[in-house]
């Protein structure tokens, strides 16, 4: 049987879009549903393929179907292509499956020629004829054959003055046959040949040229950019001519069933009366309020309203349609889902639970993970995001909107934040030097290092909207300045960044702040991702704010606590003071008088904040040297000391530093004397923090508190290393429940963070309660590469070449870490069935890595307190994808 290239609106529904297309499909769902749909077919995208595949030749039987068809459409309408006494008049429009906006083409009024246009005129006006006649030959002109727009747009621009017209809606009739002379007289002019009289020809010239559309250059970078993939190939439809502009009781508009911005359920949109769609978009005059329409045409705006009730009961989604009303009736030419910000999109998909469209599951399915992002993170007012223009644009580290004057250094953002100052941390890149300026910061913006980039990763943490890898811009630090653009910003200068899009503007942007709380409708769609979800969702938190906030967003647990994030800032010197010790009395005396009580508080304030609730407290991580004073500083400073021939005390300290810092140097800090290496020679530091969490768990149990310490060893490669380090924390925290006559159930675990400790899992699992995999350490271990230095050097680069599919920091790479954590799971949970397993990488927080944890069978994912939402969707979406695979 001969192929079916061609289906009228009867014969197709919204499940055939791969062969008709969107536009096609829908306006056969709709023709379906008894909707005024004006009567048309649609021609496959499979006809479209095989005529590009074969060179431009239609494929064989499809022209004779299309004929068909035409006659077809006379009958219903009475009319007849080609018919000089009864002409029917189509529109050929391209749809691909996937929206492709404007990439494709489009041409109106095919029928219309020398005698047509007379009986048009005869039966409308002379004038709405003589326009939709030169509408025609202006765009086969430039659909068909290729002439540029703006040579019709300078004919049309002198007919506009030649009328003294103010825009193309008060041309005259006869203006408009002149304009359609001089259109056609260019067509001869440019391409040697006429504008073609016989509707047939025109027909089958206009399908070539929509065919073809798919492969303008345009269109192939549109699906460059946005994934399309390059074989589907558009479907054509044709569909009979209805006219919005025939008169003040026609018209045209668009409009979305409900608010796109907000979410309010009542129709949205804009038309103009006695125009044609294109009229609406061209801003030739400005659109009506769709709820004007009530007034000049009522009953066609009852139509409307009935229309779009019916479309979203049938679709059960926001539909984005188009209309025309001809002398007083309504037709609709498409619908579609509708593009939507993250409000509209939650208050959507709760409100259509409500009225009982959807299920709660597919309200928690229609909501990205990326919309709870933008909705908690500050932003700044989208209208004034697309009228200002950036400066310069970074990666988007961490979302949110802020704004503040320009500091390079970290103490003067301090100093000036503590004078009320709101500043934006600009630096070359960031260390842990610079983190109490960027504590103090609204923002930070680097111009090197990727998303999860020292920089990226403690902003989001902080929850501080971050720009980072902002290469475009030069930093001068000697003259505390940066260019961008041409534009040369000097401290003190105020700048606005976009986190959640990475754009940086030379000016103060409006911004919009949300509050969780007070976001009656997300937490609603959050409640619901709970009751779907089977990880649990813990964050990690280091202060007892993050531990409210993170609670606040509805964390089960803290999965990390860096114990010391606790010696920074303000108590670095402190920390230093013990480092520097001359001896091992002196650092257990600083230890126990200095920093035990201090990490006693902070325990304390975290254990109540966490009523009842397991906190895992990772043991002391990082190598010593990181709390001194960089090598090269030091010699630095001390030669300047030499030079100025201050050589008093300071000098001597100075020097005292360097040589501790000389014999701590290492060549891989990374692969050091740090984790558990460093509990292991230095295990008073570790004594100290395990006697701080268990007098802190006593003190709040005392007071009514649940407490659950999960106490964390970090870094371990070996089982020895647990068998030596263990027993002796252990008894310190029997010691001290037993000192103080307080019982509470706590637990002793490890980071699997090592190649080794992942392939020895069963092992280690002898003596570790918990496994909480740290996938940032395990992913630079396992690549073999150093996070900060290849983000600068070479990531990126790999990312954007394709060598890498992704960044294995931002996202798990399930192939190679991935399948060690599941062997760890697996191993881990051979020795010791009840093993609690999580994650509290950064990859605890990302969407695409939470479905591999899902899968993988962890307990729990942990993140920074701002992702615990995202990650409660995400860990639904992780059950419901599983249930209905792509
Ligand atoms: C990790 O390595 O994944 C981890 C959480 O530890 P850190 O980032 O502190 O090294
Ligand atoms: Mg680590």
């Amino acid at each position: 049987m001969d192929e079916k290239w061609v289906y009228h609106f009867e014969d197709g529904n919204t499940r055939m879009r791969d062969l008709l297309g969107g536009k096609g499909c829908d306006l056969a769902e709709m023709s379906n549903l008894g909707l005024p749909v004006p009567p048309g077919f649609t021609i496959t995208t499979r006809a479209c393929r095989r005529y590009l595949s074969a060179g431009g030749v239609f494929p064989e039987q499809m022209w004779a179907q299309i004929v068909a068809a035409m006659a077809a459409l006379g009958k219903k309408t009475r009319r007849g292509f080609g018919n000089p006494a009864q002409p029917l008049l189509v529109s050929v429009r391209s749809g691909a499956k996937f929206s492709m906006p404007g990439m494709m083409d489009t041409v109106l009024n095919l029928g219309l020629n020398d005698e047509t246009v007379a009986v048009m005129a005869r039966a409308t006006t002379p004038r709405h004829a003589w326009d939709a006649y030169r509408r025609l030959v202006q765009m086969f002109g430039n659909v068909v054959l290729k002439l540029d727009n703006a040579l019709f747009e300078n004919i049309l621009s002198e007919t506009i003055a030649g009328e003294g017209a103010a825009c193309d809606a008060d041309i005259s009739a006869a203006g408009w046959e002149r304009t359609t002379a001089q259109f056609k007289t260019l067509l001869r002019k440019e391409t040697g040949q006429e504008f073609p009289q016989d509707p047939w020809q025109q027909l089958e010239l206009a399908v070539r040229a929509v065919f073809d559309s798919w492969n303008a250059k345009r269109a192939v970078d549109y699906r460059r950019a946005t994934g399309i993939p390059e074989n589907l190939g558009t479907a054509v439809n044709i569909v009979t001519m209805v006219f919005g502009n025939i008169g003040w009781d026609s018209g045209s508009g668009v409009a979305f069933t409900r608010n796109p911005s907000t979410g309010e359920k009542s129709l949205f949109g804009e038309y103009l009366l006695n125009a044609q769609g294109e009229d609406v978009v061209s801003g030739a005059r400005t659109p009506q309020k769709i709820e004007t329409l009530k007034d000049s045409l009522p009953r066609a705006w009852e139509e409307l309203v009935a229309v779009a009730g019916t479309l979203e009961r049938h679709y059960r989604e926001m539909q984005d349609i188009e209309f025309t009303i001809e002398s007083g009736k309504l037709w609709m030419l498409q619908t579609r889902n509708g593009k939507r910000t993250a409000a509209a999109a939650v208050k959507i998909a709760v409100d259509m639970v409500r009225e009982q469209l959807i299920e709660k599951e597919t309200a928690v399915k229609r909501v990205m993970p990326a919309h709870i992002d933008q909705m908690l993170h500050p932003h700044f007012d989208e209208a004034a995001c697309q009228a200002a223009t950036p400066i310069a644009r970074g990666l988007n580290a961490s979302p949110g909107a802020a704004i503040g004057t320009v500091v390079f250094d970290a103490d003067s953002a301090k100093e000036q934040a503590a004078e009320s100052a709101a500043v934006i941390l600009v630096r070359p890149e960031t260390t842990p030097d610079d983190v109490h300026g960027m504590i103090a910061a609204k923002g930070i913006l680097t111009q090197h290092g990727g998303a999860t980039s020292h920089a990226a990763v403690v902003a989001r943490q902080l929850g501080k909207p971050c720009v980072t890898g902002c290469e475009s811009i030069r930093i001068d630090m000697q003259h505390r300045c940066f260019t961008a653009n041409g534009r040369r910003i000097r401290e003190g200068e105020i700048i606005s960044i976009n986190g959640t899009t990475g754009e940086v503007y030379d000016c103060e942007m409006p911004t919009v702040a949300p509050h969780f709380e007070d976001q009656a409708d997300l937490q609603t769609l959050l409640a619901w991702a709970d009751t779907v979800r089977r990880l649990e969702v813990w964050a990690n938190a280091d202060t007892p704010e993050q531990a409210a906030l993170a609670r606040r967003y509805g964390a089960q647990g803290i999965g990390l606590c860096r114990t010391e994030h606790m010696f920074l800032g303000d108590r670095t010197a402190q920390f230093q003071a013990a480092i520097l010790a001359k001896d091992e009395t002196e650092f257990q005396t600083i230890l126990n008088d200095v920093l035990l009580p201090l990490q006693r508080e902070d325990f304390i304030g975290i254990f109540n904040e966490m009523d009842g609730l397991p906190v895992i407290v990772r043991l002391f991580d990082p190598p010593l040297h990181e709390f001194l004073p960089a090598r090269e500083v030091l010699v630095r400073e001390l030669g300047a000391m030499e030079a100025r021939g201050d050589t008093g005390t300071t000098y001597s300290r100075k020097q005292k530093i360097l040589e501790i810092v000389n014999d701590m140097h290492e060549c891989n800090p990374m692969l050091g004397l740090r984790g558990c290496r460093l509990g292991l020679m230095r295990p008073a530091l570790n004594r100290m923090q395990v006697r701080a969490i268990f007098e802190a768990a006593c003190a709040c149990t005392r007071n009514g508190i649940t407490v659950h310490p999960e106490v964390m060893i970090p870094l371990t490669s070996h089982r020895n290393e647990l068998i030596h380090i263990q027993p002796l924390l252990k008894e310190i925290a029997e010691s001290v429940m037993a000192a103080q006559g307080v019982r509470f159930r706590y637990k002793f675990g490890t980071m699997i963070e090592l190649p080794r400790a992942a392939l020895t899992a069963d092992e280690l699992a002898q003596e570790a309660a918990f496994f909480s995999f740290g996938t940032n350490d395990l992913t630079q271990m396992t690549y073999g590469i150093s996070r900060d230095d290849a983000e600068r050097k070479f990531l990126l680069h790999f990312v954007e070449k394709g060598i890498l599919p992704e960044n294995p920091f931002q996202t798990l790479d399930a192939q190679g870490v991935g399948v060690l954590v599941e062997m760890a799971v697996v191993k881990g949970r051979q020795t010791r069935p009840d093993l609690e397993v999580g994650v509290c990488g950064e990859h605890g927080g990302d969407p695409k890595s939470i479905h591999i944890f899902h899968r993988l069978g962890l307990d729990y994912v942990s993140c920074s307190p701002y992702r615990v939402p995202v990650a409660r969707l995400a860990a639904a979406h992780a059950v419901l994808d599983e249930a209905t695979p792509l």
